[in-house]
């Protein structure tokens, strides 16, 4: 709707699946006449204007339905530069207009049956079920609150089918024994590392195996990587499985990018029987990042908060998304991404607070080099309440050259390194000695980020993006050895 939201991106509607009988398809092009110039509405067949600030969210290439992804900036998307991101433009409308907090509710992803055709017929019927004249007298003549319910009566049960009943409140974990190492070093208050091991490019698996033995005495879990840059390597629920095998505690990290909401369902049930007791849900890189030829870019069937609330309730609930019982649910600690450095840390912080209400227990954040500003995101997630719910990782990365860092601050989405650290990078880069400069950048940093101990932060996630020799030397000079830390034998060479 180009001329409600200025300078967005117009992209044609959805068409429906079949052929709709002649009064839903003259129902429907009216609604799209309507809403098309005026909400910039995709005909999804799943409204949820009432919960967007009236911005359609449809145009976002990550088919993102409940927020911003973690590369949002107030400049543009970062998919598409050519035109805004609308979940930036969908939070900013929502402050000024005090409708932030509708941005928690947790959104359903499409019913794909429903794609193309009218919603209005289904706020019509809402209308008469609840009683005409109740709900024009309701909208009318009653106090404000009365007002607010009896709209939000109407408009819920169109935005909120019976099979997903999402809300904006907090759901807590039903079990009580913890599910996997990670989460009982975090429950018993130890300050915890994570660290990422790359999976491999082939078939080969050495390498990587020899990576697990070497930092596994030196942290809680080893997290292993989906996919990223869209560029296709081996599975992570392969590389977690292997890591159970060699007795170390794997993060498996899924993308909602290469997923459905069936093959979601079915992986962590497998993941389960395999071993696997933590899962990441993320975005993942658009297949923009992805080296040519490129896959659909705009089309993607479930996003990161929906995969949370989908496994919470698998696991809680013991419920398939569509309302199947589960006879024996798996269980699992899950997390998340965050996001500190995208767009605005108030927006962040209700994006991270919506992933919190749809299951996240832990957030393993994106990489830091300003802890200010992440002391900054910090301050927001304690206004909203939800530092005792969540436990956050700070994500740590050692830089190895100036080009990696020039890299990071301008290519990688939601990554800011300020000035004074390229600064230094490039002098150390001149001197020839890049690497030791960014180890002592990544120990200072943790320093820092130390004195957050017991205000929110409960450990690091280190990603030395293909370094994994140096994460024993940077956990062991930061002074963070896990509680009963015994030392390897001999030293593990990789190579
Ligand atoms: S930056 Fe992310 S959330 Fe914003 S429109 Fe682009 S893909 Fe969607």
């Amino acid at each position: 709707m180009p001329g409600f939201t200025p300078g967005r991106r117009w992209q044609p509607p959805y068409l429906p699946f079949k052929r709709e009988p002649f009064d839903r398809r003259a129902l429907a092009t009216l609604e799209k006449t309507i809403k098309g110039p005026v909400f910039g509405c995709r005909m999804c067949g799943n409204c949820l204007l009432q919960e967007t600030a009236f911005i359609c969210p449809m145009e976002c290439p990550k088919g993102a339905r409940n927020g911003p992804c973690g590369g949002s900036t107030a400049e543009h998307c970062y998919v598409d530069e050519t035109r805004p991101c609308i979940w930036y433009k969908i939070y900013d409308r929502s402050f000024r207009l005090g409708r932030e907090e509708k941005l928690l509710e947790v959104l359903p992803p499409l019913d794909w049956d429903k794609t193309g055709t009218e919603t209005w017929g289904d706020v019509f019927r809402q209308v008469r079920k609840m009683g005409t004249g109740k709900v024009i007298s309701g909208l009318l003549f009653k106090p404000a609150k009365t007002r607010y319910e009896t709209w939000d009566e109407v408009f819920r049960t169109v935005r909120e089918p019976e099979w997903w009943q999402g809300d904006n409140q907090y759901h807590a974990p039903k079990y009580s024994e913890p599910a996997s190492e990670l989460e009982k070093r975090l429950k018993a208050g130890e300050f915890v590392v994570t660290a990422e091991v790359a999976p491999p490019i082939s078939c080969k698996t050495e390498k990587m195996c020899k990576n697990i033995e070497l930092v596994k005495p030196y942290v809680a879990a080893i997290n292993f990587t989906d996919n990223p840059s869209a560029t296709p390597r081996t599975a992570s629920w392969a590389c977690s499985a292997l890591a159970v095998q060699q007795g170390a505690d794997p993060v498996m990290q899924i993308a909602a990018r290469d997923r459905t909401r069936v093959g979601l369902q079915s992986e962590v049930m497998g993941a389960y029987d395999l071993g696997i007791r933590n899962i990441l849900c993320i975005s993942g890189d658009s297949m923009k990042m992805a080296p040519p030829p490129r896959g659909r870019m705009d089309i993607i069937d479930i996003d990161s908060i929906q995969m949370l609330w989908i496994l919470r309730r698998m696991r809680d609930e013991n419920k398939y998304l569509d309302g199947r019982e589960i006879k024996t649910p798996p269980r699992y600690f899950l997390g998340a991404a965050a996001s500190p450095f995208a767009s605005e840390p108030k927006f962040q912080a209700i994006r991270e607070h919506k992933k919190v209400n749809a299951g996240a227990q832990f957030f393993q954040t994106n990489l830091v080099f300003d802890v200010k500003h992440m002391e900054i995101w910090l301050n927001e997630l304690a206004k909203r309440s939800i530092l005792d719910k969540v436990f956050i990782l700070i994500g740590i990365t050692p830089l190895k050259t100036f080009k990696m860092a020039k890299y990071m601050n301008d290519e990688v989405p939601g990554v800011s390194i300020p000035e004074s650290i390229l600064s230094r990078m490039e002098a150390a880069e001149k001197a020839g000695n890049a690497q030791e400069e960014g180890v002592a950048i990544a120990l200072e940093l943790i320093d820092e980020i130390k004195k957050f101990i017991g205000q929110g932060v409960n450990g690091l996630h280190i990603m030395a993006v293909g370094w994994e020799e140096i994460v024993p030397r940077i956990i062991t000079e930061a002074d963070v050895l896990p509680k009963g830390f015994v030392a390897p034998v001999a030293p593990v060479t990789t190579g």
